[in-house]
């Protein structure tokens, strides 16, 4: 039997951290001690969510050992490596904290910085995201192409932030529990989230050097980034009603091939010359075909995400509170006089 994934759908904690942990051996010990140092001294209740995604080294031991050691620590292990969203995501499932935060396993992040980007959340937001000062990674691999990928989300979302990639966030509960997680998303999580209207923050956040071990990713991690980013613009803009952009873009291509056509037909009719022979002819009837393939996408792509939010039960807007007096016909709900 396989073991079900457990969601948890109301908060009854102060503090989850998620840890997508593959392959680490060589950092556990010290993340284990850094972490509860750091966490300790903010002094709020919490729990650590370590996820083991299919590591083949010691980390499953390791893990089991913390486990044991200190009840605040839960551990998933996956039964393959399903990757680092996949196992965020996992995280987020079993999360109980009222506020998620997130960190890598490789102490590439200061745990000490945890408190800052707390602070910052008790402001008001729903999403807080590192930002990483003095990148210590490799200029033309992974800096440049992750400040064009910031710009870009940046400019298509409207969720300004100088730096998607850094694990270091923190989430409030509705939003981990909101967003839908596949493909290398977890770094996308505030845009998708600006569907749900999230308040998002930034915090300068130390970057440090690997601990141990080497990183996970390559240079074609890039590529998976930029489709990943084609598919969140697509999800973002699109995403209520895709007949609305489909089908405008249909009505128009259709409408200039209706009048190329006509223009065509009074021309034949009225004159005595041949169209046969006109490419504006080809023109007309390829736009006219274009429109009608415009619509024709548009209403079945609608009909997918009316599949996708029904089946789901996807909500189709997002409270952030809700404020109520007691009914009057509740019992023992005195009527006014
Ligand atoms: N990770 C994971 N599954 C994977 C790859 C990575 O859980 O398939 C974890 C990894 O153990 C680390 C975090 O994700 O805690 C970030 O990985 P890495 O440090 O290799 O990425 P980089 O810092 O190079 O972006
Ligand atoms: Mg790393």
């Amino acid at each position: 039997m396989a073991i079900q994934p457990e969601v948890i759908s109301r908060p009854d904690l102060e503090l989850s951290v998620v840890i997508p942990i593959y392959n680490e051996e060589g950092n556990i010990e010290t993340l284990y001690e850094e972490l509860t140092a750091a966490l300790e001294s903010i002094g709020r209740e919490y729990e650590i969510i370590a996820v083991n995604d299919g590591s083949q080294d010691r980390s499953y031991q390791m893990l089991n050992g913390l486990q044991t050691r200190d009840s605040r620590w839960h551990v998933i292990h996956f039964r393959r490596n399903f990757g680092q969203t996949a196992a965020m995501a996992a995280g987020f499932d079993a999360a109980r904290g009222e506020i998620v935060v997130t960190i890598d396993a490789d102490l590439q992040n200061d745990p000490r910085d945890i408190e800052r980007i707390l602070d910052k959340f008790e402001e008001g937001y729903d999403i807080v995201s590192g930002w990483r000062q003095n990148r210590k990674e490799p200029l033309f691999l992974r800096r440049i192409p992750s400040i064009i990928a910031n710009r870009l989300i940046s400019r298509t979302t409207g969720i300004r932030l100088h730096d998607y990639g850094c694990t270091l966030k923190a989430y409030h509960f509705d939003v981990v529990k909101g967003v839908q997680l596949y493909g290398e998303l977890h770094r996308f999580i505030p845009a998708l989230a600006s569907q749900m209207g999230v308040r998002v923050a930034e915090v300068p956040v130390k970057d440090r050097a690997r601990h141990w071990g080497s990183s996970k990713y390559g240079f074609n991690r890039t590529f998976k980034v930029i489709l990943d980013l084609i598919a969140v613009m697509f999800l973002l803009s699109y995403f209520n009603r895709p007949v609305y952009v489909f089908g405008a873009a249909g009505i128009m291509v259709g409408t200039v091939g209706a009048l190329l056509g006509l223009y065509l037909t009074v021309f034949k009719l009225l004159t005595e010359n041949k169209i046969g022979d006109r490419p504006l002819l080809q023109l007309a009837v390829l736009l006219m075909v274009l429109g009608v393939q415009f619509i024709s996408t548009g209403i079945v792509a609608d009909m997918i995400m009316r599949t996708y939010h029904e089946s789901q039960h996807k909500p189709i807007y997002f409270i952030r509170e809700r404020r109520r007096s007691a009914s009057r016909y509740e019992e023992n709900v005195p009527l006014p006089m």
